[in-house]
């Protein structure tokens, strides 16, 4: 089922960010108030965001984090967390629901619909009044929705979709002929997402989900590409795309597309947050407002290598088989699979009779998506510490849970199993 994106509203009042750039360079902008986000860092490169807001006499950033846009402003106002203050949300299918605060402001933030408050003139705004206000006018029950978590039938209609077979057709056949130009492929990270979170040590070193890296991205490259190029897990490759270079590792994942390099963005940051500093490949040099997510790239081998902090082959399984994968027919056939499939341990232990209720955790792995979230719970509820890329890279990272991804069938087109 398709809606309206919960994200992005067709009428909602905005003005493209190449106008106010333009109006920027004409003087038109004294002042500039920025709520959130980083744009210095995800604006589209050729918008030459860092360099044009030195043309405004008065840039204000309210944010949580001394960013790359906290950098290039003369002012900073610190933004509450979500957890800090009362806000409202909507969920994928456009369900609105209302977020309450469980702590005072640590900082003493303020939210951005305070500060759009101020702009027009509260001059003691309350995110708290301000919602219920807003609700109030609505006639939507804000203390209804309080009760009981969100507003009932706020949910976007089902809208009908048709895909444009014409233009992915046209796509295709345009595709490149050139085998030293490769496509060039940008995602979110799995993990710090935009880059927003690449200050966190916990995410930082929660391996990814697809390619189990820690503490950095990578150039990701299809395994019949790697072999075409005579390229190995570290290389490090030289890319160049609208007119910037990138040197990143390459690491080889099954199921990658053929000729296209996979680029996560989120690193290679450059604001005063001390973990993101420095850490991986700014692949946000890459997008422009005309190719915001794919585009044409050059790949050179530079025969330099990079150990790369990648947990999948750590540890032992004692002679275990490491993932057991096998047909429902096969699994019904007595004895349990289990039990032909497992091999004696040495204990210190004796066996101890097996009396009464017995509790256990199981997890249905057939459900499991690899997303990785329990793992970084676990750490964070049992304060398990972070050791940094070298020690991973030695086997000594501490996680208590470990997911591995284990692919099987046509590389191309793997099965994949968590
Ligand atoms: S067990 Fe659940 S939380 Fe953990 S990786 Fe799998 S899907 Fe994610």
């Amino acid at each position: 089922m398709f809606t309206e994106s919960a994200l992005f509203q067709r009428d909602a009042l905005s003005q493209p960010l190449p106008d106010l750039m333009d109006e920027v360079d004409e003087g038109e902008v004294e002042t500039l108030i920025i709520l959130d986000g980083n744009p210095v860092l995800t604006a589209p490169v050729d918008l030459r965001l860092s360099e044009r807001l030195g043309r405004v006499a008065h840039c204000v950033y309210v944010g949580m984090y001394e960013n790359e846009t906290a950098a290039r402003s003369h002012g900073f106002v610190p933004l509450t967390h979500e957890l800090e203050t009362w806000g409202d949300a909507r969920a994928f299918d456009g369900t609105r629901s209302l977020i309450q605060p469980l702590i005072q402001p640590l900082h003493g933030g303020h939210t951005a619909t305070e500060m759009a408050a101020v702009l027009s003139g509260d001059r003691l705004p309350d995110a708290h009044r301000l919602l219920s206000e807003h609700y109030g006018i609505l006639g939507d029950g804000f203390e209804q929705a309080l009760k009981e978590g969100l507003f009932r039938g706020s949910a976007s209609p089902p809208i009908e979709v048709k895909v444009n077979f014409g233009m992915v057709e046209s796509l295709v056949t345009s595709a490149r002929k050139d085998p030293s130009v490769l496509e060039f492929d940008i995602r979110l990270h799995n993990t710090v997402y935009d880059g927003r979170f690449t200050n966190n040590a916990w995410l930082l070193e929660l391996p990814d989900p697809i390619t189990k890296l820690t503490w950095e991205n990578a150039a990701l490259l299809s395994i019949r590409t790697a072999a075409r190029l005579q390229l190995e897990r570290g290389a490090i490759v030289e890319l160049e795309a609208a007119g910037q270079v990138l040197r990143a590792p390459v690491v080889i994942v099954p199921g990658q597309a053929d000729e296209v390099v996979g680029l996560s963005v989120g690193f290679g940051r450059s604001g005063a947050e001390a973990l993101a500093h420095g850490r991986g490949y700014n692949a946000y040099l890459f997008r422009t407002t005309t190719q915001p997510w794919f585009g044409s790239v050059k790949l050179k081998k530079t025969g330099s290598l990079e150990p790369l902090g990648i947990t999948q082959e750590h540890t032992v399984m004692l002679g275990h088989p490491i993932a057991l994968s096998t047909t429902l027919s096969e699994y019904r056939r007595p004895p349990r699979l289990a039990e032909r499939m497992e091999s004696s341990l040495p204990s210190l232990m004796p066996q101890l009779p097996r009396q009464g209720e017995q509790w256990a955790m199981s997890i249905d792995l057939s459900l499991c998506t690899g997303c990785s979230a329990c793992v970084v719970a676990c750490q964070a509820e049992n304060n398990v510490p972070v050791v940094g890329k070298q020690n991973v890279i030695e086997g000594r990272e501490m996680h208590w849970l470990r997911i591995d991804t284990y692919y099987s069938g046509d590389p191309e087109l793997p099965e994949v199993m968590h």
